[in-house]
């Protein structure tokens, strides 16, 4: 995905500022800054959620930003996580997992079922199968979230503080899933407030201030290393 010259206002106010982005296959690119700095409106804007005022989508070297293209077929190669795991309450894990690939992408039950059947199980759900998810935790009801997303074998993960409404508890089975994506090549963009987990899984981290990319980098050099004093101050405030 190649983002170029992205500007994105609500009313008068700017958003994002010439916010430009490479994301090549593999990559695993954290965003990171303070509260307000437009994190989640990028990641919107990547998900085609959000109309931009300037700048330019690619995905493929397709400008997917084109007010022509339909976002709804665009979204199907992409998986998008926030923070509240919206799974639809009155279905099963299982009917959650298989709805999209059967209604959306086409695919018969048996082989939507066989799919998300293999991803809970190797995400340590397969016992909750047949259940709401009511009757789940919060990491599970995210991991479920994350299974769901990777059912329809994204070409690129965008995930928005998966673990900002779970209990310190639970943010290391959903973080680990994440370590886990990122060691086998999935490409994602996320926004998160885990900077020892950005240092840990990232191939850029992008700091992020008031809705410009500041620095952006390999995250031993942007996270350990600034050359920004805005990045330093904000590390300096979270670390
Ligand atoms: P956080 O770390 O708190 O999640 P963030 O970096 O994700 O913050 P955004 O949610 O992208 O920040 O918000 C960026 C700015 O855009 C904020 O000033 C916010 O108030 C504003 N904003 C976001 N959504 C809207 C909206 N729908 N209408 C108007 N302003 C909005
Ligand atoms: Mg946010």
């Amino acid at each position: 995905m190649e983002v170029k010259s992205l500007r994105k206002t609500y009313g008068d106010r700017v958003v994002l500022d010439d916010v430009s982005l490479t994301v090549g296959a593999g990559d695993v690119i954290c965003l990171i800054g303070s509260s307000g700095s437009g994190k989640s409106t990028l990641l919107r804007c990547l998900a085609l959620l959000e109309e931009i005022d300037d700048g330019v989508i690619e995905l493929d070297g397709r400008e997917i930003s084109d007010p022509l293209v339909d976002p709804r077929e665009v979204r199907k190669s992409m998986g998008v996580v926030f923070q509240a795991y919206n799974l639809f309450p009155h279905l099963s894990v299982l009917a959650n997992c298989t709805l999209a690939p059967r209604k959306v992408h086409g695919q018969s039950r048996a082989a939507a079922e066989a799919k998300a059947r293999e991803l809970l199980e190797r995400f340590g759900l397969a016992e909750h199968l047949d259940k709401h998810p009511d009757r789940l935790s919060g990491g599970q009801q995210q991991r479920v979230a994350l299974v769901r997303a990777l059912c329809t074998d994204p070409e690129l993960l965008l995930l928005d503080e998966i673990t900002a409404a779970l209990d310190p508890e639970l943010v290391g089975d959903v973080l680990g899933i994440v370590r886990d994506l990122a060691a086998g090549g999935t490409t994602m963009v996320l926004a998160t407030h885990e900077m020892a987990f950005a240092r840990d899984v990232a191939t850029k981290v992008c700091f992020l201030d008031g809705g410009r990319i500041i620095e952006s980098g390999p995250p031993e050099q942007v996270l350990v290393e600034p050359e920004q004093p805005r990045t330093r101050e904000f590390l300096r405030r979270v670390l």
